[in-house]
């Protein structure tokens, strides 16, 4: 029978949980025993580990955030840190070690699949959906969900003051969140590091819009959604480029860690389950240093490596309707 070992790391994401008790369940049904590594990574330098059973599943799948807790590990970065982790797996017989968690995540696990002969199985779980490999990341969509409805309000107060309102997103590097987040709450533009030039070019499509917006129809309200660290100097920096094109009385809204929380909605519960499922499957196979995803509704598993090593294309159609969204406007977008 095989000992399998789970962790967090990483930015934390809705739906983690669901994807600990599918595979508790999965283990349970295949005779293994399952291990929680707590605090991610830290756990496993410290042999700091929990019995996952049965008993631990109640409620679970509907609990945001994550039971093992997750971190972010300075010391796995160094030769040393790796030998120790690979020692402590060695040391605890574990045969199986899955990483639930981003890109960062895998390679630490790629790493340490370098020192330990045992087999290593990652799963994607972060809000950023900016993994290779699969369509979609455990927690993404309950992120789009979250932001979608933060939008909304915002609109509210928007509309009723017909101000100018900017909404950072969250998003790493990656414009996913961003994107979709302003496609399904009707933002009227929104600025994402995919089609980002420079900003003399995006500030004059967003003054152009905003002008010719308020030349048809008076005093209206404006959104504009702007993925985290794309603008130079982030919303201030942009605040500040609108009032030098003479548009002031501008709101900036960071949402913030709201993103990363709450109950995971459907759609991430059902990856998280499938993946899950689908990983422990695996367990005992030849198959390692892999990735599990899902593509066209199909689980797949992709080298570790690769999930980093290629770029994500943002979702073709997503990114025409948001040009039509956006439309009369630019063709440059
Ligand atoms: P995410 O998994 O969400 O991308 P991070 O990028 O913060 O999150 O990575 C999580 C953890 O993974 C880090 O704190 C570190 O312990 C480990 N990690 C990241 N990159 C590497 C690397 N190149 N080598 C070893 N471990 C790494």
């Amino acid at each position: 029978s095989k000992r399998v070992a789970i962790l967090t790391s990483g930015g934390d994401a809705p739906g983690m949980n669901a994807c600990i008790r599918a595979s508790i369940i999965a283990c349970q049904k295949a005779n293994y025993t399952l291990l929680g590594y707590k605090h991610g990574y830290n756990g496993l330098l410290q042999q700091e580990y929990i019995p996952l059973s049965l008993d631990s599943t109640h409620n679970l799948i509907q609990q945001g955030g994550t039971i093992l807790h997750s971190a972010r590990c300075k010391e796995l970065k160094s030769h040393e840190g790796i030998k120790k982790a690979a020692n402590n797996l060695m040391k605890a017989e574990i045969d199986t070690l899955i990483v639930i968690g981003g890109d960062g995540s895998f390679r630490g696990a790629a790493e340490i699949g370098k020192e330990w002969k045992g087999q290593i199985l990652g799963i994607p779980g972060t809000i950023d959906n900016d993994i290779s490999g699969t369509d979609a990341t455990i927690g993404y969509f309950t992120a789009i969900d979250t932001a979608m409805s933060s939008i909304d309000k915002v609109r509210d107060t928007a509309d009723a003051f017909e101000r100018i309102f900017l909404i950072e997103v969250m998003g790493r590097n990656a414009g996913f969140l961003a994107l979709n987040a302003a496609l399904s709450s009707a933002a009227d533009y929104v600025v994402v590091p995919e089609f980002f030039e420079s900003a003399d070019k995006e500030i004059e499509k967003i003054v152009t819009q905003i002008k010719a917006q308020r030349a048809l129809k008076g005093p209206v309200s404006f959104i504009v959604v702007v993925a985290e660290n794309v603008w130079p100097k982030g919303l201030s920096g942009l605040t500040e480029e609108l009032m030098k094109h003479d548009i002031s009385d501008v709101r900036p809204v960071t949402l913030g860690h709201v993103q990363r929380g709450g109950s995971p909605v459907a759609q991430d519960r059902l990856l998280a389950t499938t993946l899950g499922e689908f990983a422990i499957s695996l367990v005992g196979s030849d198959i390692t240093n892999i990735m599990v995803g899902e593509v066209n509704q199909r689980p797949v598993t992709v080298p570790l490596h690769k999930t980093w090593e290629n770029t994500k294309p943002l979702n073709e159609a997503h990114v025409e309707a948001m040009r039509t969204l956006m439309n009369e406007r630019y063709s440059s977008w």
